[in-house]
């Protein structure tokens, strides 16, 4: 059986072409960056290469990026480096409900060692308005945080409203653009952000490999000490072969996004617009302002772990923000944080679509999803309340998105 992947957000193949560009970096040219002999420089020169390309591809300046271990660092770099180095000018934080679990639990450590942190509410589609933004910010306020696009209900944020608010404060801005990036435009210099992550793994480049976009004139306190390298801002000899993965994938995006963003969305808006025929079934996020290949549903009276084995027995790998995908057994704080219940969050079936993705995929999930859904509602605890739908009552879960 062909394994349909549609799991994007989660991680994607890596792209022959990136591993390539790889290659050579394992096996014959291994020196070390910091080595001062030629064949050490031979490496440096290939990693500055990669800064030049995942500069270019956010319109940054390459003094501007600083690579890590992936965008979990990267966004610990962000805000511990930036709360640690500021402090003296305050210690408040505002940042959104619906971050990812790198932004929120940083947050969290801060907050545990002095420093208070504001969680600003969504909207109903996950929308941050910049007047909450605003009314969050106080004189001790030093870091606003708002993810660029959200990696579960695919949401893109007013990033340069937002930032110019921030800004308007004296307040530095940084945006989580770890899953966006590469998929949809991002100009730092358009935006007025301050700080912004990304990751390699989520744009068809390696694992283990992100970068932090440092505006210049921002501080940060490093959070690893060695040697050094980048800037001294995170220390550690480099990895030369993801750092090349990761230019040459950001060469790559730069390079195909749009065509590939408008193919996405056409496949991605038949997805939803068919799943939404399946009865009490109802769209996350906003109908349009939301990453190319990105859909996330949720069905009433459903497991979304059940769902997840179900479509994995059948070849068909996606997620769900339910329990079991989630280390704190909570169903997902993005759903809760749009106004969905315990329920209704834990009915959700998030679904992912990339490069590599076709429209046979699309058609395998919706030959699958429906006969799925069906008779896991048939099981369902609360097939009961599901009957009476049948017989013609409305879901009283929300309203439905059609799109
Ligand atoms: C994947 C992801 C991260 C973490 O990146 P890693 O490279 O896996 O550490 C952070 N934020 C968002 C929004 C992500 O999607």
């Amino acid at each position: 059986m062909k394994r349909v992947y549609l799991d994007y957000s989660s991680t994607t193949p890596v792209d022959e072409r990136v591993v390539e560009a790889m290659m050579p970096y394992f096996t014959e040219k291994y020196g070390n960056p910091t080595s001062f002999y030629s064949f050490g420089q031979e490496a440096k020169q290939a990693v500055e290469e990669a800064r030049a390309k995942v500069a270019e591809l956010i319109n940054a300046s390459p003094e501007e990026i600083i690579f890590t271990s992936g965008g979990t660092e990267a966004c610990n770099l962000a805000i511990k480096g930036f709360a640690l180095k500021n402090k003296k000018r305050g210690k408040h934080i505002v940042v959104s409900k619906i971050e990812h679990f790198a932004v929120l639990e940083a947050c969290r450590w801060l907050a545990e060692r002095g420093f208070e942190v504001s969680y600003l509410d969504v909207d109903e589609y996950g929308f941050v308005e910049p007047g909450t933004l605003e009314q969050a910010i106080r004189e001790d306020t030093i870091l606003a945080i708002v993810n660029h696009a959200n990696n579960e209900i695919g949401t893109i944020e007013p990033i340069k409203e937002l930032a110019e608010v921030a800004q308007d404060r004296g307040v530095a801005f940084f945006s989580d653009a770890c899953i966006s990036n590469g998929s949809v435009e991002i100009d730092v210099e358009e935006l007025g952000v301050d700080l912004l992550a990304m990751s390699a793994h989520k744009m068809y480049g390696p694992k283990g490999v992100g970068a932090l976009y440092v505006a210049k004139g921002t501080r940060l306190e490093a959070l690893l000490h060695g040697g050094g390298q980048e800037r001294k801002l995170r220390s550690g000899t480099e990895n030369v072969p993801g750092i090349v993965g990761f230019g040459r994938a950001a060469e790559i995006a730069k390079k195909e996004m749009r065509s590939e963003a408008e193919r996405l969305m056409k496949l991605r808006d038949e997805l939803i617009r068919e799943v939404l025929k399946i009865p009490r079934t109802r769209l996350n996020g906003h109908p349009e302002k939301r990453l190319p290949g990105n859909a996330n549903f949720a069905f009433a009276f459903i497991e979304g772990e059940g769902l997840i084995l179900e479509l994995d027995f059948e070849g068909i790998s996606a997620s769900t923000g339910s329990a079991c995908s989630s280390p704190t057994l909570e169903p997902s704080h993005v759903l809760t944080a749009i106004g969905l219940s315990h329920a209704e969050a834990h009915g959700s079936l998030r679904v992912t679509l990339g490069r590599f993705s076709t429209r046979e995929d699309v058609k395998r999930l919706l030959e699958v999803l429906p006969r799925v859904v069906k008779r896991l509602r048939e099981i369902s605890p609360f097939k009961e309340s599901f009957e009476d739908y049948v017989e013609g009552t409305e879901w009283k879960g929300g309203e439905h998105h059609h799109v």
